[in-house]
């Protein structure tokens, strides 16, 4: 919708300080051996680390010893920082007192949890439009379609549940990670509750770009990962109502998660999160993410999100005047969307495309179906070829802290060339 594309190209106010990430002096070799700063437009699939992260992992790795067991004054400051972690993300989240927080290694490991602990006989209500991690874990499912706009979404959950017996649950993104677009989940969580039912949202790409309310919003469950929300890798977590996860047995078995073993017998702890988190925690993972929760509150969301918003509508702007580029959306092209875009090149492979900006340009995206396969077969309009069919892809460049309007305009300069 070439129309809909604002005709003045919105510039970044410079007064805005923007928490900094790391490696934004990373320089990459391009064809002719030259080196160029590298453009990273990748941060869907892992976002960069901030400085503040790093510190604060930096500062906590002297005290480094054991969480829990230990009497050892290492042992409790590092307790303390772990279970201080547990609570700033809690907070970050807006969740409820009561509600439980398990540290998990990411957020499919967060669904593959939350998945162990539905009670005997529960349904699973689900998009096909979400991200294999949300759309996979479930043993008992109901895969609804693309809805055609967010109202849609909101009147094909409510069907689904009203045909349904027993236990539900509705499992739905906040954010989509192919095309960024924020899903209606304030309107499925009143759907689902109406229906007795509950609602866990994937968050993953929701968090890194806009404040998340889990109370304000009435959701049971949210699941995310650190490495998309400016932390290193392997922690994530998954937050909400404590009552199935305290009656599941324990998603791993071992030292934690128990409170007595007998030769016959074993009692399993009684404390939620601990009798999800057997053996020895990600502590420093815990506090990265922490860490990177409270430097994006401080912050402020008013002014992370304009700043993103004028990036993509620069990026959005600029790819709707490349005659045969076509960006992917489910609805509107107005509809709000975090800083993810995707789009397919006419007569070029997705592959072909993100080759030639790394090898060429320096300029770091994804190509693929983004874990998310039905998806994006739904708007490529592209038939079920089977599991080795890899022409229905598609490019996609996200952005986040740190991105800047030069790295935007050399992809669509690349773009344009190419
Ligand atoms: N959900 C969404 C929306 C995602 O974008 C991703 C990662 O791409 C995931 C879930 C899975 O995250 P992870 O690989 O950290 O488990």
């Amino acid at each position: 919708n070439r129309s809909a594309v604002p005709a003045e190209i919105p510039q970044i106010t410079p007064d805005v300080r923007i928490p900094a990430v790391l490696g934004t002096d990373l320089e990459v070799p391009v064809k002719g051996d030259r080196l160029v700063p590298y453009a990273n437009l990748d941060y869907a699939a892992s976002a960069p680390c901030l400085e503040a992260v790093n510190a604060a992992v930096a500062a906590a790795l002297p005290a480094y010893s054991s969480v829990h067991r230990g009497a050892g004054y290492a042992s409790q400051l590092t307790t303390a920082r772990y279970e201080q972690a547990r609570h700033t993300v809690k907070a970050f989240a807006g969740a409820r007192p009561d509600d439980a927080l398990i540290f998990t290694r990411n957020t499919t490991d967060a669904m593959n949890l939350l998945a162990r602990t539905l009670p005997e006989g529960t349904t699973v209500v689900v998009f096909e439009t979400e991200h294999h991690a949300s759309l996979l874990p479930w043993s008992r499912v109901v895969r609804l379609a693309a809805p055609a706009f967010p109202g849609e979404a909101i009147r094909a959950a409510d069907e689904a549940l009203s045909e349904l017996d027993g236990p539900a649950l509705l499992v739905v993104t906040a954010a989509s990670n192919v095309t960024g677009e924020l899903w209606p989940i304030a309107g499925l969580a009143h759907i689902a509750h109406r229906h007795g039912a509950r609602i866990a949202v994937d968050a993953a790409q929701l968090v890194p770009h806009r404040r998340l309310n889990l109370s304000a919003l009435d959701l049971d469950y949210v699941a995310f990962s650190g490495h998309k929300l400016y932390a290193p890798f392997g922690a994530g977590a998954l937050i909400g109502r404590a009552d199935w996860l305290a009656a599941a047995l324990p998603y791993l078995r071992g030292g934690g998660a128990v409170k007595a073993v007998g030769d016959d017998q074993t009692e399993w702890s009684d404390d939620t999160e601990a009798r999800h988190e057997a053996g020895t925690p990600n502590v420093l993972g815990a506090i990265a993410l922490a860490a990177a929760c409270d430097a994006l509150s401080a912050t402020g969301w008013t002014a992370l999100v304009r700043e993103e918003e004028r990036l993509v509508a620069r990026l959005r702007a600029g790819l709707a005047t490349i005659e045969g580029v076509t960006e992917l959306s489910l609805w509107d092209h107005e509809h709000p969307r975090v800083g993810i875009v995707s789009f397919v090149v006419e007569g070029r492979s997705a592959r072909e495309v993100a080759e030639i900006l790394s090898s060429q340009h320096g300029i770091g995206v994804r190509d693929g179906k983004f874990c998310a396969h039905p998806f994006v077969r739904h708007l490529l309009g592209t038939a079920d070829g089977g599991c080795d069919d890899d022409t229905a892809s598609a490019v996609r460049a996200s952005i986040g802290l740190g991105s800047t309007e030069e790295h935007v305009d050399r992809l669509i300069e690349a773009l344009r060339a190419l």
